[in-house]
Formats: C-alpha cells, sequence, structure tokens
C-alpha cells in the first residue's frame, strides 16, 4: 500500500468514525468556524497542534513555519494574526516551540542553509529571538536550548 493509498484509507476509516459518534459533525464544521486560540507553532512533523492539545477541528485557527518565528514583516503571519483577530475573533494567541527543533538548531550554526538562511538567520539574530542558556528535555533529558518566545514577539514587532 503506498503511501497515499494510506492517508486516504485512514481518512475513510476517520469519516466513517466521526460520523458514526456524532452524525451532525461535518455539518456543524460545514457551517464556520468560531476558534478561540490562535496557535503559531514549527512545522515539526512531530508537533502536531490538535493532538498534542487535545482539541477537535474547528477549535484552533494554525498557522505553522519552521522555528514557529514571529516575524513582523512575515506578510504570510501577518495576514494569519489579522485574520484570526479580526474575522474570526480569536482570544488568545499561543507562540509553541518544542525540544529538538531542527530550525533553532539551523540558526545556532554558521554553516549555509540554502534558503533556511533567512528564517534561520533572524532566529539567531538578537534583534529577533534571543537564544536562552541550555535547558534539559523532560523527555529525553538531553541538553537543548530553548528561546524566549516572548522576546521573539516583542523584538519581531520592532524590527
Ligand atoms: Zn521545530
Amino acid at each position: 500500500m503506498s503511501d497515499f493509498e494510506r492517508i486516504f484509507e485512514n481518512n475513510r476509516a476517520w469519516v466513517g468514525r466521526k460520523v458514526a459518534a456524532d452524525p451532525g459533525y461535518f455539518t456543524r464544521l460545514a457551517r464556520g468556524q468560531e476558534p478561540r486560540l490562535l496557535y503559531i507553532g514549527c512545522s515539526d512533523s512531530r508537533v502536531t497542534p490538535e493532538e498534542i492539545m487535545g482539541v477537535d477541528a474547528g477549535e484552533l485557527f494554525v498557522h505553522r513555519n519552521i522555528a514557529n518565528l514571529v516575524i513582523g514583516t512575515d506578510v504570510n503571519l501577518n495576514a494569519v494574526v489579522q485574520y484570526a483577530i479580526e474575522h474570526l475573533g480569536v482570544k488568545h494567541i499561543i507562540v509553541c516551540g518544542h525540544y529538538e527543533c531542527g530550525g533553532v538548531k539551523a540558526a545556532l550554526h554558521p554553516a549555509d542553509c540554502g534558503q533556511l538562511n533567512g528564517c534561520c538567520r533572524r532566529c539567531a539574530t538578537p534583534t529577533a529571538c534571543t537564544a536562552t542558556s541550555s535547558t534539559r528535555s523532560p523527555t529525553s533529558g538531553s541538553a537543548s536550548t530553548a528561546w524566549s518566545r516572548s522576546t521573539c514577539w516583542s523584538s519581531a514587532s520592532t524590527s
């Protein structure tokens, strides 16, 4: 079975489970969305916002990029934030990082990362995000670098 076959089969099974548990599920979703939360997180495939937060479809408006960057000149991010606030009326914005982030690791190394240079270098510069001291991962126990998301937000807004 190919990846695509598996995905479509999984999707059909998921639709079946949803309708069996709640026959009006898709009808309600089709009426529109009113999420209370905007989640800005990393594109990392291991960090799935709805799953880690235990929320269902319609509860979370999501923007993801490498290393969950919030940069004031990012037109895509700005459009998401404006739409979330002005049109969806979200009440809270969550900027969520994670341990072992490849984007943060790349930002801390001087190697040429091609197209990634633009975003990763912004993360590593003092005027964008601030890398903080090493911390210990509660799950792996390995050292990793955490960074201040609040500093990232305020610095990115002024740059
Ligand atoms: Zn990441």
